[in-house]
């Protein structure tokens, strides 16, 4: 399981990468979801609270 954006919602707003720059870097004003070899869900559950505008979930 990892984080997934919706960028219909995402407004790029920025922080996400500002809380979890391990996982999410901007790039041209949109998030990506990066070294997700990294992720462990029971870990980082958390990140899906980091957006203010729900985009992003894990599944
Ligand atoms: S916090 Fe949410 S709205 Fe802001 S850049 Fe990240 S995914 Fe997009």
């Amino acid at each position: 399981m990892i984080p997934y954006i919706d960028y219909s919602l995402c407004t790029g707003c920025g922080a996400c990468a500002e809380l979890f720059p391990l996982f999410f870097e901007m790039r041209d004003d949109r998030p990506w979801f990066i070294n997700y070899e990294k992720f462990v869900v029971e870990e980082h559950r958390e990140v899906m609270f980091s957006c203010p505008f729900r985009a992003i979930s894990i599944g």
